[in-house]
Formats: structure tokens, sequence, C-alpha cells
């Protein structure tokens, strides 16, 4: 398939001891001396080996990805995630517990633009950069992505510096469709974070929608009515 590419040789798409980001491996070394329970590493991507959707996240949750292993699985921001990616048809289970719950993805994958858990949430520009190097190597190693699905403007600037995009050309908006070439799309939404949802910046619906249309995108079957 043509289209963007990520800007480099492909590489490792994941790293389990990954240290590159001396605050974040200093925060997991923490963590796992306070919840030796915890998963406490780089979270790996999640879904279907030949997606043509990839959704983009920001990074694991404290308490969600960064302890279960699985992006959005455990914590608040996948309630509204995997319930979604359930209706579209994408996910085999609509609640995502932890990573041994036998939930598969069908056609799509997860990834996060920084694969560990940052302080408050937020990583670094550096970390971002720097982790973004795994980012580009999936995506080349996806052939048959034809739909980038952001959530969030971290997200969306994590892809298109993944394939070498100017984010002037592409601004960041809720419901946008990027097209990126004659076969490629980026597709925008707010993050299905706590926060964005409470505050109904994100409903059920509006990212219901943005879900048909990237399945529309994608090639993929519709899915039902999008629910309230
Ligand atoms: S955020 Fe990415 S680059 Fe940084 S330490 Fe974690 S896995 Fe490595």
């Amino acid at each position: 398939m043509s289209g963007p590419r990520a800007r480099s040789t492909p590489g490792a798409i994941y790293d389990r001891q990954c240290t590159r980001c001396p605050r974040l491996a200093a925060f997991l070394e923490r963590t796992r001396a306070q919840h030796p329970d915890y998963f406490a590493h780089p979270v790996p991507s999640f879904g279907a080996a030949r997606p043509r959707i990839l959704l983009v996240g920001l990074a694991p949750g404290f308490h969600g990805a960064n302890r279960t292993g699985r992006p959005f699985t455990g914590d608040f921001a996948g309630i509204l995630l995997y319930r979604t990616l359930h209706q579209a048809g994408l996910a085999t289970r609509a609640v995502s517990h932890s990573a041994s719950d036998r939930l598969r993805l069908r056609r799509a994958r997860i990834a996060n633009a920084v694969k560990c858990v940052p302080p408050a949430n937020r990583p670094l520009p550096a970390e971002i950069r720097r982790c973004n190097a795994f980012l580009a190597a999936e995506i080349q190693q996806l052939p048959e992505v034809v739909v980038y699905l952001a959530l969030g403007h971290v997200a969306h600037a994590a892809v298109l510096m993944a394939l070498g995009l100017t984010r002037a050309h592409f601004p960041f908006a809720h419901g946008r469709e990027h097209r990126l070439d004659a076969t490629h799309w980026l597709l925008d939404s707010y993050h299905c974070s706590r926060y964005n949802t409470a505050t109904r910046r994100l409903t059920p619906v509006m990212f219901a929608t943005v879900l048909r249309r990237a399945c529309k995108r994608a090639g993929l079957p519709p899915p039902g009515r999008p629910r309230s």
C-alpha cells in the first residue's frame, strides 16, 4: 500500500526495559516499589496484528494501563473507549478489566504516544519525541492501516511526527478528518478521559460518531447507531 511512511527505518516497536526517559524510568521504579502488583513498565500496544484503524492515545494511566499492562484497561478512560469499540464491532467485549480478560480487537489496534506513565499524566515534549521512534516503527510495520484515530492533540501531533508530516498543515480539531494522501486518513477526537467525559466535552454520541466515520474511511462495515 502506498501512502505516508513513518520517518525512519523500522526498528523495535517495543522494549519492556526501555529507560531512555530518565524521569519516567525513575517514576516507574518508584511505582514498582510502592505497587509491586502493578505492571509498571512501558506498556505495549494492543490489538489486531493487521489493523485498518490505529487508535493512538496519550500515555498509560497510573491506575489503568500502568497497573494492568494493556492500553486503556482498568481505568475510567477505557470505559467509553471499549464500550464504543464494542458497539462498532471492533472489540469482542464492551468492558476491559484486565490484560487476561480475553478481550480481542478486530481490525483495530491501540497505541500510545508515550509508553511509560508520566507523573500527573503529563509527558514532557522530549519524552514524546523520544518515544515517537517506537510509534514510527510500529506504523511502518502496519501497512494495512488506513485510518489513524488520534485521541487528543498530543496523540494527533505524535502521529504526524511519526509520519514525518507538518502539524501546521493538519491542525487538530475534534471530529476533523485529515486526508493524508489518496488512501490514508487522520481523524481527530477529544481524548476519552474522565475530565472530558465528566464535563461532556466528549459525549458518547460524539465519540461514537468519530468511530463510525473511522470505520467508514477504513472500509469496515458500519456499526450500529451511536447511543447516548
Ligand atoms: S516513554 Fe518511551 S522512550 Fe521513554 S522510557 Fe518509556 S518506552 Fe522508553
